[in-house]
């Protein structure tokens, strides 16, 4: 097998002779992955299957569709994002080009996690290649079927010279670091984005970081509560709650959660029926280390289990889980829950929320359900998040326009659709001067005057 070093050297040549640059190249590296996906459908929701028992409805909106979609959008409106943006100018520099050009960076290294384990690589690459860039892929070992699958289709499809996938878990990885990329993109939890930006930081290496944490979802005031209740259950248990924008745990009142809790249970029933272990629209937990911190975290709560509460340890299977009388102090309070349990946490008062939330790091996802716009727009103007969604879950982050990442702690940086672009690309200000107005010069060479200060 090629060492890392290798790899790295052939890709850093290949930019070096700007392959990358010209348009052509890069939407032809667009659609090409475009027919990648084309192609192996079949066999990219075998591998979604073997890794995380993924629905195929759920496996082609969140995995193939949202990089389709990312990929149509780019090639559509690469060419107008090349263009120079001009800048207005002051009066010394009317008589000069000034502009921002967009650049690529160069090699940039994506580092992907599992629980979306193509659409976390290959929706960064479309905006590495848009931008210019030479990618190497680095993708989660956990959902190994999938890391496979890239590892023999890339190659098959994009420029060799150009991309190239390595394999391998946590000591692969911080062997990777060690050297030198333009840019490192990666997706996966707090704990693992310290050690990224440690080792970025020998190289003063920029990175982005896209992280998770614990999204609330605010439930307060008037509104449609069967539909509430629709749209939470599947916003909680798309992917068995292995998302990184899954509500974490609901806030309301008292008297809001004791009219939700048989909504839910109406609600998990008309998704997956009566036997929901038997649903072919429920997948599993992707390891048993994940599923025992789950059931774990289950067994350490001091809560009452509403709904749920079961798991098949030989199957990975976790009911969907509802629990209520959750306290601040409860372990299912203290971590992102990443799995298909729902805690309740009563609050008063909507202010009283609000402060909840704010006592905490800033989530990736903020959700709000309410019919009163007053309360939407509160909760908006008086919290932080990296996105945020009323009256509904995830569906926020399917928007090529919109920018996708995290605030403080839930990352920093952001991409999808021209966000992605720009998140690979410097940034170059570029003035083109003549050799006009030399006397107007003469205004701000020593000896200084202060009269010409004004100029
Ligand atoms: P993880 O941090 O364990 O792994 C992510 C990647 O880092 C993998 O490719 C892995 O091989 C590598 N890695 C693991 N340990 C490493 C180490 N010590 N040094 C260097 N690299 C290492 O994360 P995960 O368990 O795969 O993913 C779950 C987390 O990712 C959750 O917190 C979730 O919220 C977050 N997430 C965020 C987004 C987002 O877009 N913001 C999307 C999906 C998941």
């Amino acid at each position: 097998m090629e060492s890392q070093k290798k790899v790295i050297e052939r890709l850093r040549t290949a930019f070096r002779s700007n392959v990358t640059v010209p348009l052509h190249f890069r939407l032809a590296q667009l659609e090409a992955l475009l027919s990648l996906l084309e192609d192996n459908e079949a066999q990219i929701l075998e591998a979604l299957h073997k890794d995380l028992n993924k629905p195929k409805f759920e496996a082609v909106v969140s995995d193939i569709e949202l990089v389709a979609n990312e990929l149509r959008y780019t090639i559509c409106n690469l060419e107008a994002w090349l263009k120079p943006t001009y800048v207005s100018k002051t009066l010394p520099t009317k008589l000069d080009d000034c502009f921002v050009r967009r650049e690529p960076l160069g090699v940039v290294l994506i580092i992907g996690a599992w629980n979306y384990p193509l659409q976390l690589i290959l929706a960064p690459l479309v905006g590495a290649i848009a931008a210019g860039n030479c990618a190497l892929l680095k993708p989660s070992e956990i959902s190994q079927a999938t890391e496979q699958l890239l590892s023999e289709l890339i190659p098959k499809y994009l420029s060799q010279e150009c991309y190239a996938v390595i394999c391998g878990g946590a000591e692969e990885t911080k062997s990777l670091l060690q050297n030198r990329f333009d840019h490192i993109f990666y997706t996966g939890s707090q704990a693992v984005a310290r050690s990224i930006l440690q080792a970025a930081a020998v190289h003063l290496t920029p990175v982005t970081l896209e992280l998770g944490g614990k999204c609330p979802c605010l439930v307060y005031g008037h509104l449609d509560l069967k539909a509430a209740a629709n749209r939470l259950v599947w916003a909680k248990f798309f992917n068995v709650g292995q998302s990184c924008v899954a509500p974490d745990y609901v806030l309301c009142t008292a008297e809001m959660r004791d009219k939700l809790i048989p909504l839910f249970v109406e609600a998990l029933e008309a998704f997956y029926g009566p036997r929901i272990n038997e649903s072919a629209d429920y997948g599993r937990i992707v390891t048993d280390r994940q599923w025992n911190r789950l059931m774990e975290l289950l067994e350490k709560s001091q809560g009452k289990v509403v709904i749920g509460g079961e798991g098949v340890k030989e199957d990975k299977y976790i009911a969907p889980t509802v629990i209520v009388d959750v306290t601040e102090s409860d372990a299912l309070m203290q971590e992102e829950i990443f799995g298909p349990i729902l805690p309740i946490l009563t609050v008063e008062s909507l202010e009283e929320g609000i402060r909840f939330i704010n006592e905490r790091e800033k989530p990736l996802a903020l959700y709000v359900f309410s019919d009163q716009a007053q309360v939407v727009n509160t909760v908006l103007e008086q919290t932080s998040s990296g996105g945020f969604c009323s009256n509904d879950g995830i569906v926020h982050m399917t928007l090529p326009e919109m920018p996708f990442g995290g605030v403080g702690a839930s990352g920093m940086g952001s991409y999808h659709g021209r966000w992605s672009f720009e998140t690979f690309s410097h940034r170059r200000a570029c003035m083109l001067r003549g050799w006009g107005l030399e006397r107007l010069s003469v205004l701000r060479y020593p000896p200084y005057q202060e009269s010409n200060l004004g100029w």
